[in-house]
């Protein structure tokens, strides 16, 4: 799904991080680790093309996503990429439906995937029959879910994660990493970062990032 090959990243005489080669498949979740201040989040938004890296490729079905130019990121965002933010980049003004609404527009779809509706996903993460509240009217956990419900709806052939357990107690934690964990499962690539070692454990593989 996607390859990392001999990736760097420095920022003038720092050296982020050098030579990361690995792999993550369909079906696959890898998970970032490494102490604070590693660059983590830095290694995330150079696969969904938020940030660059200083050498290196980063390669899905045979392309070099680094030297995408303006229209190919624009159509890889729309059509391949699920980004879960820290801050769950909703939009604040609009109800919970029209935030999930913006996710329905199936431009590809996955080998025996099967559609998600918006009821079905606000069922899943515990808002059926939400859907008209706006989302500057939610708890922060319950907007996380909301983020959690659009990314169930668009079923993204590859989901970017940055420490998605992050804020969560207990029990929310582990019902997010359970519906990452399905959407792996139905053939999505998951790349997330965390400091959680519960979710670590629940990732087919980890990278060390320093
Ligand atoms: P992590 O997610 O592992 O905590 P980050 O990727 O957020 O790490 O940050 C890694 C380091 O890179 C930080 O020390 C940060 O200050 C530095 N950094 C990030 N972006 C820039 C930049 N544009 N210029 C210089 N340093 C940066
Ligand atoms: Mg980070």
């Amino acid at each position: 799904m996607i390859d990392l090959v001999k990736l760097s990243k420095t920022f003038g005489t720092r050296t982020l991080w050098s030579d990361v080669t690995t792999t993550v498949n369909r079906g696959e979740m890898l998970a970032l680790v490494g102490p604070s201040g590693s660059g983590k989040s830095t290694l995330l938004n150079c696969i969904g093309l938020l940030d660059k890296p200083s050498a290196g490729e980063i390669r899905h079905e045979g392309n070099d996503i680094t030297r995408f130019g303006r229209r190919e990121i624009r159509r890889f965002r729309r059509d391949v990429l699920g980004y879960l933010f820290q801050n769950y980049a909703l939009i604040e003004n609009a109800t919970v439906a029209a935030n999930l609404e913006v996710a329905v527009k199936p431009q590809r779809t996955l080998r025996g995937r099967t559609d998600v509706t918006i009821a079905e996903a606000l069922d899943r993460v515990g808002l059926a029959g939400r859907g008209e509240e706006k989302i500057h009217h939610l708890s922060g956990g319950e907007q996380q879910r909301v983020a959690l419900a659009r990314l169930m709806v668009k079923q993204p052939a590859l989901v970017l994660a940055d420490e998605p357990t992050g804020a969560l107690d207990h029990a929310n934690a582990t019902a997010v990493i359970d519906i990452l964990r399905e959407m792996s499962d139905a053939g999505c690539a998951v790349v997330l970062a965390t400091h959680d070692d519960r979710v670590r454990d629940r990732c087919d593989a980890v990278f060390t990032v320093n």
